[in-house]
């Protein structure tokens, strides 16, 4: 088994070793998924947050400055339709961290399951909440859950997310009890870091037991505090998904909209690398432009986009793979 040492120096691997690597993550993935790769339809439902996240232009902070929005539950199952018109079956909702989105999600979910005849997958990325909101909005039909930690070193979480590391991983806890397929992740390139420190976020993921798993290099956006940090690398951050591909094979490993936003054609090089997923964005015009994850000029997938990527790698795109339980067991 892979530690942190080990772990270390695939990081640094880079030309031919590098290229060998990424060819054993390849054949990782393709043991496990075949030759495909899981295409989600994401919805951004609200900007509004109440954590303070110094790397996010949605921080508490940054509230007021921000035109801000909070999607209604009967125009989150508008978009379940043209997610499913665009033969999608993983419908994914992301927001900022307030309680409200638990009763906006939760009455959406019906009705969604009815769209679908209960064949989707509800992925959630909604932040911290109490294990009883967690269990509600499973009985509606949530299917998996993404919760990132962001840097397993508990000092950098606390002045970085400005809440301790402890509370996160209770709500990745509950998630994992209450039988969530659970995801999580880390940025690479918050200020300090070094590559033990990526190497250790990564092994830390493997043993969270957890189903699902990213790494995204830190892009600094305007208004934060982190708006003058360098970017993170993006190299480092391809070999950081090879690695997490060698560590659990069994991992869904998104090729992140971030590693596009820098290095150009990121996200096929992620694919190269050994992730299995590709989301595209289906939040309404008016909404994804005030949601300002990497600040207002993001990188926006859309389904064309998405599906030239795919191509270009040879991979054919598919559906949820936790609607076959067989594919991928509960650790
Ligand atoms: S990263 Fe998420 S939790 Fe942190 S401030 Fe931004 S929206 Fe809120």
């Amino acid at each position: 088994m892979l530690d942190e040492r080990d772990v270390a120096e695939l990081l640094l691997l880079r030309g031919a070793e590098r290229e060998e690597l990424f060819r054993q993550a390849r054949a990782a993935r393709s043991a496990v998924f075949g030759d495909e790769v899981v295409v989600r339809g994401v919805t951004e439902i609200t900007n509004q947050c109440r954590v303070n996240c110094v790397f996010c232009p949605m921080r508490r902070d940054n509230t007021r400055k921000n035109s801000d929005f909070r999607t209604e539950s009967s125009q989150l199952v508008d978009v379940a339709a043209s997610v499913k018109a665009s033969g999608i079956n993983v419908m994914f909702f992301q927001g900022g961290e307030i309680p409200q989105t638990t009763r906006v999600v939760g009455e959406a979910l019906p009705g969604i399951l009815d769209l679908y005849d209960g064949e989707v997958e509800i992925l959630l990325n909604l932040g911290n909440k109490r294990r009883s909101e967690y269990e509600y909005l499973r009985e509606q039909g949530a299917t998996s859950y993404i919760l990132k930690f962001e840097t397993s070193d508990p000092r950098l979480a606390e002045e970085v997310r400005q809440e301790s590391l402890d509370s996160r991983l209770k709500c990745l806890q509950d998630l994992l009890d209450l039988g969530y397929r659970v995801g999580t992740g880390s940025i690479i390139g918050l200020p300090g870091q070094q590559v033990a420190d990526v190497a250790r976020d990564l092994v830390f993921a493997r043993d969270l037991g957890v189903h699902m798993c990213s790494v995204a290099p830190f892009i600094p956006a305007p208004d934060t505090p982190l708006a003058d940090h360098p970017a993170g690398d993006v190299e480092l951050a391809l070999n950081a998904i090879a690695v997490s591909r060698l560590l659990a094979p069994d991992w869904l490993v998104p090729a992140v909209s971030a590693l596009s936003k820098i290095a150009g054609e990121g996200q096929y090089r992620g694919l190269m690398a050994g992730a299995n997923v590709i989301t595209v964005n289906f939040t309404p015009d008016e909404q994804r432009d005030r949601y300002l994850i990497y600040g207002r000029d993001r990188f926006v997938v859309k389904r064309d986009y998405a599906s030239g990527v795919i191509a270009r790698t040879g991979l054919r795109p598919r559906g949820s793979v936790f609607l076959e339980p067989s594919l991928v067991e509960t650790p």
